[in-house]
């Protein structure tokens, strides 16, 4: 797979636990330009430009996108902050410049934009020069997105877990406009991601995940991920030839794990 920064594990739309929502507006936002270009126009439908995912951390954004990447088709760019930043003024615009480039001459293709108020920042109101390169990047962004060029075929990513650091610009029709909320998982989910992450891990009959699910209020995908991890590990710490993971293994594992999601974090904002 051609792309800037991260690696692209192979992920699959059922290596996502919940979130049967969230999966339906990205694949229809992605697949229906394609697939239904016709019906589209017939409605006066234009397909999006833009989607920002947001919501709190270790919740499967990032996940979401991969699934979206792996898509047999497309060519998929990634931009961080690591990947884009340079001590030269004027290069960091210049790489986005060239990363829609590339994107239009490869449809279709997605950009995705890992903790985009990191790499673009908001406009402070009457406040600085608007001569940070953050400022210069949003600029730039929001150029991409408007310009003639900008292709049918190329669909703009972003995720982040501060939508309040967003500049207001982004999110108006025309740019980002799919504002998608990605929330952390409900009981159902959390018993889905705990099938999922133990699904190459032998159970005894004394682990049962409903109930695990339950438990594990506040528990964001990831955490549920290093619960289980960490359940396994001290399995084998006990056995090393241990040959199955027990229920008491995941109950001294909650004990060590923490959820890392407040009440605060789990609403919508
Ligand atoms: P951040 O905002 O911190 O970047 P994120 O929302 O992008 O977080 P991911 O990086 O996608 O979260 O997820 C972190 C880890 O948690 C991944 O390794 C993934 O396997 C696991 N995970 C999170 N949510 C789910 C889920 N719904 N189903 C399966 N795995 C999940």
């Amino acid at each position: 797979k051609r792309g800037l920064g991260i690696d692209i594990a192979e992920t699959r739309w059922d290596d996502i636990g919940g979130l049967d929502q969230v999966k339906q507006t990205i694949r229809r936002a992605f697949e229906w330009p394609q697939k239904h270009k016709h019906s589209m126009q017939r409605l006066g439908l234009r397909p999006p430009r833009g989607i920002l995912m947001y919501g709190p951390p270790g919740c499967s954004k990032t996940t979401l996108v991969k699934a979206v990447a792996t898509q047999e088709k497309i060519t998929f760019f990634s931009i961080n902050g690591a990947s884009i930043y340079s001590p030269f003024v004027g290069d960091a615009e210049r790489t986005l410049r060239q990363v829609f480039q590339q994107a239009r001459s490869s449809i279709p293709a997605v950009v995705f934009f890992d903790e985009v108020d990191a790499i673009v920042g908001k406009r402070e109101r009457g406040g600085s020069s608007g001569d940070s390169v953050q400022e210069r990047l949003l600029s730039t962004l929001l150029n991409e997105m408007d310009g003639v060029e900008m292709a049918e075929g190329v669909l703009v990513i972003g995720a982040t877990n501060r939508i309040d650091m967003i500049d207001t610009a982004l999110l108006r029709p025309g740019r980002f406009d799919q504002i998608l909320y990605v929330p952390p998982p409900d009981s159902d989910a959390r018993k889905g991601i705990l099938q999922i992450k133990t699904r190459r891990v032998p159970l005894a009959d004394t682990v049962d995940l409903a109930r695990l699910a339950e438990r594990t209020e506040g528990f964001s995908g990831a955490d549920l991920d290093n619960l289980c991890r960490e359940a396994a590990l001290l399995a084998l710490r006990e056995d090393i030839g241990a040959k199955r993971v027990n229920g008491r293994h995941f109950d001294d594992a909650l004990a060590i794990v923490q959820p890392s999601l407040s009440k605060k974090v789990m609403e919508p904002y």
